[in-house]
């Protein structure tokens, strides 16, 4: 079975829809407009409940099937949020936002989820109840967790969730994916080591901050290559150095690290945190100097089931005629995260061709990927809970 016929006549329909989100983006949970256009066309559609404000602008709708005996209910997810960067495509439908752009591909994911949702509605060939899930805030929000704290999976009795990004350099509607862990947690970390200012003639008068942290900088290298498991990826990046002093003659009184830690273990995140910890209180000491760390908490990893990844995969085969099935993990971070560890499901990536890569102000969702995606949404309703 290739793509959907219904997708092909309903491709222009759907890019129109994508290209005017492009056009509007918005960003975190600021996705008023986005949110607005998706219920009006989920009631126009003839979805069977809307609701509005979930996850404060997250959007819910409910289709159910021609027949409701089997009692399953599937929760198909997109995010409708765009980054807070410059576009620099040069497109006739680009930002009309200085500073807000679509970077990601969410006004495709949303764009597409409004098509597969315009479709079931039409068809209902199922038996049971789809919920489509829009939220704001994937880009650093946690617009996923603030949905599932709104009950989310409770509230709809949602028993399985499955989500679907774009991903330059996979073939244009070609599919990938993988079981377990996919995306890595994604945790930050603030490190500002006190010492004491003074002369830059004059250090022995002086504790200097700026030393103890070039230390604290190498140390931090040492966990990946030396305490982690080599077969657990695992990235810890410094990536901003500051100093209380901008002078070329001032030894500065303290001077604060930034930086990220992505892991795709609990083992890992305990680790790393522990280590990162311990590395900066301990070298920041032994060269006379103090480090006070903060310690920010970001996405858990996410987590792909087994049994709806193989499913899944069934899916994207059956559309595209292959299916990639053991992707390489990325170490990006992904708020989907929070709705899989809530409920078994998957997360696919379907190919967006030779882009510029997703968070580049010369990326484009490519609308090519359309039918496919659409297919790949309402095939796994039809064959999940056949009628
Ligand atoms: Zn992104
Ligand atoms: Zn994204």
């Amino acid at each position: 079975m290739p793509v959907k016929n219904r997708f092909a006549e309903l491709q222009d329909e759907i890019t129109a829809w994508r290209r005017d989100f492009h056009e509007n983006p918005e960003i975190l949970f600021d996705t008023h407009r986005t949110a607005g256009i998706v219920a009006e066309k989920l009631r126009e559609f003839g979805c069977d409940e809307v609701t509005e404000g979930i996850g404060r602008t997250g959007v819910v709708g409910v289709i159910k099937g021609k027949a409701s005996g089997s009692g399953k209910v599937i929760g198909l997810r997109a995010d409708m949020d765009a980054l807070p960067i410059h576009e620099a495509t040069g497109l006739d439908y680009a930002s009309k936002t200085p500073g807000a752009m679509h970077a990601c591909g969410h006004d495709g994911h949303t764009a597409m989820l409004l098509g597969a949702a315009k479709y079931l509605s039409e068809t209902r060939n199922f038996d049971g109840t789809v919920v489509v899930i829009f939220q704001p805030a994937e880009e650093g929000g946690a617009g996923g967790r603030f949905m599932c704290e709104d009950g989310l999976m409770e509230r709809w009795g949602i028993q399985e969730v499955y989500g679907m990004h774009n991903w330059p350099g996979v073939p244009t509607g070609q599919f990938a994916i993988r079981p377990g862990a996919f995306f890595a947690a994604t945790d930050q970390f603030e490190i500002t080591v006190h010492g004491k200012g003074g002369h830059a003639a004059k250090p022995h008068q002086a504790t200097d901050p700026l030393v103890a942290s070039a230390h604290v900088v190498t140390a931090l290298q040492s966990i990946v290559s030396r305490n982690s498991d080599p077969d657990d990826q695992m990235v810890i990046s410094v990536t901003s150095i500051e100093s209380s002093s901008k002078a070329f003659n001032v030894i500065p009184a303290a001077v604060t690290l930034r930086g990220t830690m992505r892991t795709m273990s609990k083992t890992n995140r305990d680790l790393g945190e522990e280590r990162i910890k311990a590395l900066a209180a301990a070298t920041a000491q032994a060269l006379g100097c103090e480090a006070e760390i903060k310690w920010i908490p970001g996405y858990p990893a996410m987590v792909n089931s087994d049994a709806q990844t193989e499913f899944a995969a069934d899916v994207a085969e059956a559309i595209a005629g292959a299916c990639e099935r053991d992707a390489p993990i990325t170490m990006g971070g992904e708020d989907f995260a929070y709705m899989l560890e809530e409920r078994p499901g998957a997360y696919i990536l379907v190919g967006n061709g030779p882009s510029a890569d997703v968070h580049n102000p010369e990326y484009n969702f490519n609308d090519e990927a359309i039918p496919a995606g659409c297919s790949w949404w309402a095939e796994v309703v039809e064959r999940r809970m056949p009628a």
